[in-house]
């Protein structure tokens, strides 16, 4: 062995040193691989053992690694990276989405009922419906469906299908009636039940109407929830997802991943932060930021400051360029401030971690407000605070997030779909500051990448799109929507990877090819670093391993 392979070994006891070094379990040759490893960050070859990279190097290098038992892959050529790491899923809601009836893409009313019939047939008698994210604006003409289109083929099965920006939805005359909702019933606060012209009812239900209708739709029985999540499992596997981060899961989502990790099922590393509104829980077991084992963790709470966008929700200092009366609202959590603060003081006296969705300016600034009081009462430490979506910054808040040292966790994605409408929404001024991830790195705040899932796709290469690109998906912005934002591949990359894994205390385990880490990676089909940024979108994945281990291979099942 040469003596500069000697630095690879550092991550060995000086017991194993003393002897001959193992055989690797795996080696991966012949790749390019991006290690976002500062300090060594291209290598052609890599050897693993057991769930952990033993030593980054060249083909050579790495040989020395071979045992008898070796497992050796030449992968060509092929780009290799660390696994993504999606800061921000709801995973549960985005298993259960992939099973749902898939309407986004019907091109006519006919189609529309004919898919739902077909899936009508296949449900179980007591089982809803749901999903869809139809979007009549395909169809000619571009008219709202009706229950009548959908009640004859759905006598038994309940129906409520969702238009897919989730602000109506279309339910059938049975889930009406279970719902209790007549043509007499008064609209809710908030809420539209949409008529015909002889007062009779449609189905459709707009904005709080829905809940009328989903209040009465039965939670998903444990078995439903393990399939939705197994779903999701084999899906962040497809995508080179090796690690997610479960934004507000419920309980019964948390106990499952335990029933899978026993099972030796769980295939993506989790770190969930159930509600702030739940803090005394994990505040009376004693639990902080970081707990459990590579596989699962918990010790973060996540907390709601406001709307969001689009339901003109968000919380902002003036009001909104199209709704002059109206500048958002604070979530039912901050009424009051001081709950919240209490609750946080509470999280963070017990070394929780927090993450809170903060969307509008005003809102993101309320909760730089608590970070600090926290910081000035309790003193500094390494808390990591998040903040979610940090999607509309005031100008002054950019200092403020780097000597707090909070973390951006943003969604690229977001920014080329509402990228489309924010403008009219906001204005110019405050449009330049949202999705705002150059200035957030030019004033050394870090970032964590990540989807929203189900809220956007899941597929890391979208996001990379997004943020190197910021070509909205309307076509109209093809060099970048507010382009002095984008961010180079590299960095991209790097926030998804070991920024990511830096926002749940684990960039010591995870986000670089590094000796000593979990080997967590994802082979592409194309080179990501050298391609026409409009192609990264069509980039996929080939292999993707989980400590060490083969969870998705496009060849066939691992
Ligand atoms: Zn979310």
């Amino acid at each position: 062995m040469k003596s500069s392979s000697w630095f690879l070994l550092l991550f060995l006891t000086g017991a194993a040193l003393a002897q001959n070094k193992p055989a690797a379990g795996l080696i991966i040759r012949n790749a390019k691989v991006w290690t976002v490893d500062r300090s060594h960050p291209e290598a052609a070859a890599i050897a693993i053992l057991g769930d952990r990279i033993v030593a980054v190097g060249s083909d050579a290098e790495i040989d020395a690694w071979r045992g008898p038992a070796t497992h050796v892959l030449d992968v060509s050529g092929k780009r290799l990276l660390p696994g993504f790491n999606d800061a921000h899923v709801h995973f549960t809601d985005g298993g259960a989405q992939l099973d749902n009836v898939q309407l986004n893409d019907a091109t006519s009313s006919q189609e529309f009922a004919r898919r739902i019939a077909e899936r009508a047939a296949k449900t179980a008698k007591d089982e809803w419906l749901l999903g869809g994210d139809w979007d009549e604006t395909k169809w000619n003409p571009a008219q709202m469906p009706t229950k009548e289109l959908i009640d004859p083929v759905t006598p038994t099965t309940a129906v409520a299908v969702n238009r897919y920006d989730g602000h109506m939805i279309r339910a059938n005359s049975l889930a009406l009636k279970l719902a209790g909702i007549t043509a007499q019933t008064p609209d809710p606060a908030g809420g539209v039940i949409v008529r015909d012209a002889q007062g009779n009812l449609t189905g459709g239900l707009k904005d709080a109407a829905a809940d009328l209708v989903y209040k009465v739709i039965p939670l998903p029985t444990h078995k439903q929830r393990r399939h939705s999540i197994e779903r999701a499992l084999e899906h962040a596997a497809s995508l080179g997802v090796t690690s997610v981060q479960h934004m507000n899961p419920d309980y019964a989502d948390i106990a499952i991943y335990n029933e899978l990790l026993d099972e030796g099922k769980l295939t993506t590393r989790i770190y969930a932060a159930p509600l702030i509104t739940q803090v005394d829980d994990q505040v009376k077991i004693g639990i902080k930021r970081g707990f459990g084992g590579p596989y699962l963790r918990i010790g973060a709470l996540k907390a709601y400051a406001d709307g969001s966008l689009g339901s003109a929700t968000a919380y902002f200092f003036e009001p909104f360029a199209d709704q002059p009366g109206n500048r958002g609202l604070l979530s039912d959590e901050m009424h009051s401030i001081s709950l919240m603060r209490d609750r946080m003081m509470s999280a963070d006296s017990a070394g929780l971690q927090l993450c809170t969705h903060a969307i509008g300016d005003a809102g993101i600034s309320t909760i730089l407000d608590l970070y600090a009081e926290i910081e000035k009462a309790h003193g500094r430490a390494d808390r990591r605070w998040r903040v979610e979506h940090a999607q509309h910054m005031a100008a002054k808040d950019f200092d403020r997030f780097a000597e707090l040292h909070v973390i951006a966790s943003v969604q690229p994605y977001h920014a080329i779909d509402d990228g489309r409408w924010a403008e009219s929404r906001i204005g110019h001024d405050r449009a330049s500051r949202t999705y705002a991830f150059r200035t957030f790195l030019d004033h050394g705040v870090r970032l964590a990448l990540g989807t929203d899932w189900n809220v956007a796709p899941l597929n890391p290469m979208l996001s990379l799109y997004a943020a190197v690109t910021r070509a909205t998906l309307d076509g109209k912005n093809p060099n970048g929507w507010f382009p002095e934002q984008k961010l180079t591949v590299k960095e991209a990359i790097e926030a998804y990877t070991l920024g990511s894994a830096y926002a749940e205390f684990q960039d010591k385990e995870k986000g670089s090819i590094t000796a000593g880490k979990l080997a967590d990676m994802v082979l592409l089909s194309e080179d990501v670093l050298n391609i026409d940024s409009a192609k990264i979108r069509d980039v996929r994945v080939l292999k993707t391993w989980v400590g060490g281990k083969l969870t998705y291979d496009a060849e066939g099942r691992p």
